[in-house]
C-alpha cells in the first residue's frame, strides 16, 4: 500500500527531542558541551521539542543537575564505573542503545577527541548521519537540521542535511557558541537510565595514561598568540603568557615552522577560541586566522607593519618590534 509509510519513514516521523552529549572526565566538564548546550536550547525552542543533556560516567548526578541548570529539560544519566576512564566501546554501545530506546531527531557532540572518537560508533550502526566538525546549526519548522561546516578548504560554508534518518547527529568545534551560565533556579527531571555494558564485555582496557601537552587553548580565558614575526623565536611569547596567566597559541605560519604544536594553532584549519584577552604577536591578521579569533572579547596586536590587518581588528595596537616590546610589557606587568 502506497500510503503506508515504511519503516524508515516512520522512525523519521517518530523522532523527537535535541540531545546534548555532556562529556565529563572524572567530574570535570569540557567547556563544549555547556556551550552545546545553549545552542541545543536555541534549536529545541524553535521546533517546540525538550532539550535533554546526556551525561555518561561515574558519579555524574552533579554533573546532570548543572546541565539542568544550564537548559537542559531533562537529563538522561548512564552512570556506572565501567564509564570511568573513557574508552569508546562502552561508550559508544551504551549511548546507541540510548539512541535506539528514545529516538532523539538531533543529537550534538562536542568535536573533541572524545567526541570524535566515539560519534561514528553511534551514527553507522544507528544508519545516522553525522556532520563533523560544524561550526554554525540552524532547524528549518520541520526539524531538519541545516549543519554548517568549512568545506574545500574553507573556501565555502557547506549546509549539510540528513534527510532520510534519525538522528541528525552533528560533532561541533568548541568555541564557536557562547555557554550558558547555571541558573540555580531551574528544574528538570534526572532519569538514571539501565547500563547495557560491562567491564566483562569491554574488549579494551586502560594500561597506562601518559599526559602529553593538555593544554586546551579552546577553554583559556587569555591567549598569548604567536605567528611568523618571531621568527623562530617564540620566548617573547611564552614570557607574556606567563606573566598574564595565559595559553600560549599561534599562527598557522608559527605551527608549520615547528615552533608551536598543532594543537595551539588558531584559525580555519585550527581551533576556534574567544578568550577575554587575545594578544597578537608578529600575526599579520590573515582573514583564516581571524575566522579562529575574532569573537574574542578583547584583541591586542603587536605587529611592526602599521599596515597589518590584524590592526583592524584589535582594540588596542602597538606598531613596533615584539623583540622590544614584549620584555617591557612583561617587565611592567611583573613590576605590578
Ligand atoms: P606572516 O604572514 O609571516 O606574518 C608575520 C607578521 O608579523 C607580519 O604582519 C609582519 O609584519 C609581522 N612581523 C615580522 N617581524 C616582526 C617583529 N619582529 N615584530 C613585530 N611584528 C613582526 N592561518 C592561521 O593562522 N590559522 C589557520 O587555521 C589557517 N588556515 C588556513 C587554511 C587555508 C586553506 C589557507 C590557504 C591558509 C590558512 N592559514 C591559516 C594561513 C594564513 O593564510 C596565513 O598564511 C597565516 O595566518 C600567516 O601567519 P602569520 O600572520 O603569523 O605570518
Amino acid at each position: 500500500d502506497d500510503e503506508e509509510m515504511t519503516e524508515a519513514e516512520q522512525q523519521v516521523a517518530d523522532a523527537e527531542d535535541v540531545w546534548v552529549f555532556i562529556e565529563e572526565h572524572a567530574g570535570e566538564v569540557m567547556n563544549v558541551s555547556w556551550e552545546l548546550l545553549a545552542e541545543g536550547r536555541t534549536l529545541a525552542d524553535k521546533i517546540d521539542e525538550q532539550l535533554v543533556a546526556i551525561v555518561i560516567g561515574e558519579d555524574v548526578d552533579d554533573v546532570a543537575e548543572e546541565a539542568i541548570q544550564r537548559g537542559a529539560d531533562r537529563a538522561l544519566v548512564a552512570d556506572d564505573p565501567v564509564f570511568e576512564p573513557y574508552r569508546a566501546d562502552p561508550y559508544g554501545t551504551q549511548f546507541r542503545h540510548m539512541v535506539e530506546e528514545w529516538n532523539p531527531s538531533i543529537v550534538l557532540i562536542g568535536g573533541t577527541h572524545t567526541g570524535r572518537d566515539f560519534a561514528g560508533r553511534v551514527a553507522v550502526p544507528t544508519w545516522a548521519g553525522l556532520t563533523a566538525d560544524v561550526t554554525k546549526l540552524d532547524v528549518d519548522e520541520d526539524g531538519l537540521l541545516q549543519a554548517k561546516r568549512p568545506a574545500f578548504g574553507g573556501n565555502v560554508l557547506a549546509t549539510i542535511v540528513c534527510e532520510d534518518h534519525r538522528p541528525q547527529m552533528a560533532t561541533v568545534r568548541a568555541g564557536v557558541f557562547e555557554a550558558a551560565e547555571p541558573d540555580p533556579d531551574r528544574e528538570g527531571e534526572i532519569e538514571h537510565v539501565d547500563v547495557v555494558v560491562s567491564e566483562e564485555e569491554t574488549i579494551s582496557e586502560v594500561i597506562e595514561r601518559v599526559i602529553g601537552d593538555t593544554a586546551d587553548i579552546t577553554d583559556a580565558d587569555r591567549i598569548v598568540a604567536v605567528g611568523g614575526g618571531a621568527e623562530g623565536d617564540v620566548s617573547p611569547a611564552v614570557e607574556l603568557a606567563e606573566a598574564l596567566d595565559a595559553e600560549l597559541a599561534a599562527s598557522r605560519k608559527a605551527v608549520d615552522e615547528g615552533w608551536v604544536e598543532a594543537s595551539r594553532q588558531v584559525g580555519q584549519t585550527g581551533k576556534t577560541v574567544r578568550p577575554e584577552l587575545y594578544v597578537a604577536l608578529g600575526i599579520s591578521g590573515a582573514i583564516q586566522h581571524l575566522e579562529g579569533m575574532k569573537d574574542s572579547r578583547v584583541v591586542v596586536a603587536i605587529n611592526d607593519d602599521p599596515n597589518a590587518a590584524i590592526f583592524e581588528h584589535a582594540d588596542y595596537g602597538i606598531v613596533g618590534d615584539i623583540f622590544e616590546i614584549v620584555p617591557q610589557l612583561v617587565e611592567a606587568i611583573e613590576a605590578g
